[in-house]
């Protein structure tokens, strides 16, 4: 409550609620090596987006259709499954 410094927000790419970014997963697309997978630094280099560790948003992440041309690249079973397995449970 007495917290005054701005917290990063950004967008749940399922719910497209704006969450603290501690709050998220971010995906990371990296054209040049044609890969996409979880970043846990916030670091990586590439097209990302970011998801809720929740269920809900996991699951509704993967029922996405045209990933390719909503998010610029197709999403794997693997890294869905790695997905499910980064959700917090409360
Ligand atoms: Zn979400």
């Amino acid at each position: 409550m007495n917290s005054n410094k701005p917290v990063p927000e950004r967008m749940c790419v399922a719910c497209r609620q704006m969450k603290p970014k501690s709050q998220l997963t971010r995906i990371v697309f990296n054209k040049a090596e044609n890969r996409v997978f979880i970043d846990n630094t916030g670091k990586q280099n590439g097209r990302g987006c970011y998801l809720c560790k929740s269920k809900q948003c996991v699951q509704k992440f993967a029922k996405i259709k045209n990933f390719e041309k909503v998010l610029g690249f197709n999403v794997s079973s693997e890294l869905l499954a790695r997905l499910e397995e980064n959700v917090e449970q409360d």
